[in-house]
């Protein structure tokens, strides 16, 4: 028999004490009436890009989906087991969401798979390059610009990849449609582990920029 992770339980034992007990009347209380998060965050799996530690929130708060590369497929309804579209559609028809933000970050290990699957390990995986190649001809055609240093198309596939997942988020009939009776916002946002800065997408220009605070 494997024994449970320590550090995890450890690091329960410190939430019991530290967090659950400041907070277990919040806590206690989404237990009794529900959750009512109003904002939806699509993130990356990378443990280094966790949406909670990012924007400082609570139990409750946020609506988190965390996939590979934070993509976001078309709207797809052809009775497959669709993870993403699932948590999509929760977000909107159970919740009610008022804001959905997608959420890339620097030195994404998904993106650069996509970029040079020959000198990835994750290309020999049977889901991730499948996964990948919704991103379609974009990772060949920054890659056929020579002029571009590596870094600088990884950084602009994770924010060209934002901008194609809000593109495909908006095939979703419903999303369409909150969107023009304005009682939904879709952002775009992108993390740099390294510095913690946040950049937010420009929804006029789709822009990243250093948010005014
Ligand atoms: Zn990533």
């Amino acid at each position: 028999m494997h024994r449970f992770p320590q550090h995890l339980l450890d690091g329960h034992a410190n939430f019991i004490g530290g967090r659950y007990l400041r907070e277990r009347d919040r806590i206690r209380g989404l237990a009794a009436l529900g959750q009512t998060p109003s904002t939806m965050i699509i993130a990356c799996c990378d443990s280094r890009a966790a949406p909670e530690m990012i924007f400082d929130a609570g139990p409750g708060e946020l609506f988190v989906l965390r996939n590979v590369a934070n993509l976001v497929p078309v709207y797809q309804p052809d009775g497959g087991q669709h993870g993403t579209s699932a948590a999509i559609e929760f977000a909107i028809k159970g919740l009610g969401i008022s804001n959905i933000v997608i959420m890339g970050h620097g030195r994404c290990g998904g993106i650069r798979a996509a970029l040079a699957p020959e000198h990835s390990p994750l290309h020999e995986g049977d889901f991730i390059g499948k996964w990948m190649s919704m991103l379609g001809e974009l990772p060949e055609q920054l890659g056929q610009n020579t002029l571009l240093t590596d870094g600088e198309r990884q950084t602009a596939l994770e924010r060209i990849s934002i901008r194609n997942s809000i593109r495909n988020l908006r095939t979703f009939p419903y999303v369409a449609a909150l969107e023009a009776e304005d009682k939904l916002q879709v952002h775009g946002a992108w993390f740099d582990i390294s510095t913690g800065e946040l950049w937010v997408m420009d929804t006029d220009t789709g822009d990243f920029v250093r948010p005014q605070i």
